[in-house]
């Protein structure tokens, strides 16, 4: 069996390990991100000597994910200090020889949940995270989601909560999905960390309205099969039943799936993979092109 080598590549830190086809990850190593140069050198320490035969990269963005395009396997246009137009792909053919595949880090999750997850058997699913961003990926009959470049699902416009005054954080465009949901927003309207707000608190009721928003949007343009809800923000688990609750509102009924009415609480889940849903989006990517010889 091949030897993979998995790259998660995050804004906060970067998780990098080996693993193999049936999705076991064999070992993990994790850092912070600090400057490219610093940061990629530990990268390339680590899988030193490793014999990866591909590697699949998952990372921040935005960045160019396209075979053949000038800018493939850069990160672009991002507002990270030192790491906008980096080569980060370049980088790493420098030094390991082998196929590699270049995606976002949610179009990685999306793949590793088809494959060996929550989504595993079905033909399509999306993967949002909500954490100190907001992100969403796509996978439709095996094929992660790309067009001009990738989907940036995450900056959706959306319906203000009548209760909400915060006035929105996102750099680009203010009060976008992630402007009024991620991680920071929740902070900086209710003044505190979220984790640090109760259960009941309010704050997951309007939480709650933008992420069904997105979520309507994203069932009514791509109708995926399932839809798998990850990232730090996720991990209050009260935000899953009240996304639920106010999605079924807002489709009223339109659409006629069972998966959009009794069987809702199998359709909008956490990542089977949990915690090693980036990882494993790494060795998903990574063995596309091993796939593809195959055929
Ligand atoms: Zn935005």
């Amino acid at each position: 069996m091949a030897i993979l080598g998995a790259i998660e590549a995050g804004g906060t830190k970067f998780v990098c390990g080996t693993g193999d086809e049936k999705g076991n990850i064999h070992d993990r190593i994790s850092f912070p991100t600090t400057t490219p140069e610093e940061t990629m050198e530990q990268v390339i320490k680590y899988f030193a000597g490793k014999q990866v035969e591909a590697m699949g990269v998952g990372s921040f963005g935005p960045i160019d994910p396209v075979p053949g395009s000038n800018t493939y396997g850069y990160i672009t246009s991002t507002p990270k200090p030192h790491w906008s137009h980096y080569n980060l792909i370049g980088r790493l053919k420098e030094h390991f020889d082998v196929p590699m595949t270049f995606d976002t880090d949610v179009n990685g999750a999306a793949l590793g949940e088809y494959t060996w997850g929550a989504a595993k058997g079905l033909d399509s699913c999306l993967y949002m995270t909500v954490g100190t961003g907001i992100g969403a990926g796509a996978v439709v009959r095996g094929s992660v989601l790309r067009g001009l470049s990738h989907p940036e699902m995450g900056h959706i416009l959306v319906r203000r909560h009548p209760a909400d005054q915060y006035k929105g954080g996102c750099p680009y465009h203010v009060d976008c999905l992630e402007g009024l949901a991620a991680g920071p927003a929740i902070n900086q309207r209710w003044n505190t960390e979220g984790r640090e707000l109760p259960v009941d608190h309010s704050a997951w009721e309007i939480e709650a309205f933008y992420l069904a928003q997105a979520l309507m949007n994203y069932i009514l343009i791509l109708s995926p099969q399932k839809m798998i809800l990850g990232g730090g923000v996720m991990k209050q688990e009260q935000l899953f039943p009240a996304v639920r609750k106010q999605l079924k509102e807002l489709l009223n009924g339109y659409m006629q799936h069972q998966f959009l009415h009794k069987h809702i609480e199998e359709y909008v889940v956490p990542p089977a993979l949990g915690d090693n849903a980036g990882l494993s989006g790494g060795l998903a990517l990574a063995q596309l092109p091993l796939g593809q010889n195959k055929c």
